[in-house]
């Protein structure tokens, strides 16, 4: 018999606790029952599949990271990377779909609501009751959006009045609010509204078009002269400090998705070098074969490590935003490589939605971008080395 296809070569991710490993295994269950069937239609489609969100609520997933009150469990940032990972293996968007409801869109009340915002929205969030998307980046750029938010709020009473546009907003075209995050125009503030679906002066448009992450829906949002009351303003935000910390909180997150899209990609890239023959012999029997699969375990070895780590300093309360950060760029590039080198593997079957893994070639581009580029995730850990910023 050939050996099995498992990119845990190390048996790092077999080493954690029962009760992590009982997680990943049903968000992997989750994903191959659910989730794979039909992911190639929904990708087609561009649609996110809304009807698998009572299923997945069986699993009680949020409970597994966060307490009813908003705190977090003790092994948080690992659960939620093993949440994250298993759900990359197959599909990325179903990822993302959860780390903007159970991270961005949840870390936001947790860090900057009320008591009494909390206890309205956190248990009907973590029963998957009520979805939330994250409205911070705008049309006019998302990199320098802490320095250039245009988006405004203005005190008027018992409301506030918001104007503007939010662009790329994950989950926002069927979500049940957004947090969005505005700049109060009389003291300069940046602070955090949840926005309810249905008030007038908030609309979403779908960005279509897209050619990575395609299950996943992304909204661009307008504000004119929406008003929101008084209540729904997150209480505890303290300025960009708070946004930053919901980010630092997430970004975590974001490194893991590098290294389950990576994975997932390399080991359909083994199955298929098993089983494909060209001149006689498996193409797995080539030495430049071998070449490609050795590159792609190294990968995604040294990447499991490195968020393995990440993680555990995250949930001793060690981690600072440079740490995040490297673990985002080099997660990120090192999944970049490995998906083309599983594309290449399959040869012209590789650009098939059929053969699974264009979806991670094509995904793999969005990891890359988003929750601060490779770039400015770079600068971010530049500045902390040499003292120097090289922002601007
Ligand atoms: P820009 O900021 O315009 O950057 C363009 C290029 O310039 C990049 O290569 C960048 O690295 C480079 N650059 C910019 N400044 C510098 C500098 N100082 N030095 C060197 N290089 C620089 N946002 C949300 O708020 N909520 C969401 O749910 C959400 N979901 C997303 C989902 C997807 C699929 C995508 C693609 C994006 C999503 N985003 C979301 C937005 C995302 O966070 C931004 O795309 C990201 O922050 C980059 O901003 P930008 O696309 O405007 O690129």
């Amino acid at each position: 018999a050939l050996p099995e296809a498992n990119g845990d070569f190390y048996g790092q991710l077999a080493e954690l606790g029962a009760e992590q490993r009982a997680v990943a295994a049903s968000v992997a269950d989750f994903m191959r029952a659910h989730v794979a069937p039909i992911m190639n239609e929904h990708w087609s489609r561009d649609e996110f599949p809304q009807h698998l969100i009572p299923e997945l609520r069986k699993l009680d997933l949020l409970r597994r990271v966060w307490n009813e009150d908003g705190t977090r469990k003790s092994d948080a940032t690992v659960m939620e990377g093993l949440i994250t990972l298993e759900a990359c293996r197959v599909d990325v968007s179903t990822a993302v779909f959860f780390g903007v409801h159970a991270g961005l869109a949840f870390a936001s009340i947790a860090l900057g609501g009320s008591p009494e915002q909390k206890a309205e929205w956190l248990p009907k969030m973590l029963d998957l009751e009520a979805i939330g998307a994250f409205g911070l980046t705008e049309p006019e750029g998302g990199s320098q959006v802490s320095q250039g938010m245009r988006t405004t709020c203005r005190r008027d009473g018992d409301n506030w009045v918001l104007n503007g546009e939010k662009y790329w907003i994950g989950n926002s075209p069927f979500s049940d609010f957004t947090v969005v995050w505005a700049r109060d125009v009389d003291t300069q503030e940046v602070r955090g509204f949840i926005v309810r679906t249905g008030t007038p002066g908030y609309s979403v448009r779908k960005i279509e078009g897209k050619v990575a992450l395609r299950i996943v829906e992304n909204g661009h949002i307008t504000l004119e002269g929406c008003r929101v009351p008084e209540t729904d303003r997150l209480q505890e935000v303290q300025g960009w400090r708070t946004t930053a910390e919901v980010l630092r909180l997430t970004r975590a997150g974001v490194a893991w998705q590098g290294v389950g899209c990576a994975l997932g990609a390399y080991e359909l890239a083994l199955r298929y070098a098993q089983t494909r023959e060209q001149f006689g012999k498996r193409i797995g029997e080539f030495q430049l074969i071998q070449n490609h699969l050795v590159h792609m375990l190294g990968n995604v070895t040294s990447s499991l490590s490195m968020v393995l780590r990440l993680s555990h300093m995250a949930d001793t309360g060690q981690m600072r935003d440079e740490h995040a950060s490297l673990a985002k760029v080099v997660t990120a590039a090192r999944c970049r490589e490995t998906v083309a080198l599983a594309r290449e593997t399959f040869g012209g079957n590789g650009i098939l939605l059929d053969h699974g893994v264009i979806k991670h070639f094509a995904d793999t581009e969005a990891i890359y971008s988003y929750e601060g580029t490779n770039e400015i995730n770079t600068l971010v850990v530049g500045r902390a080395i040499t003292g120097f910023s090289a922002f601007v």
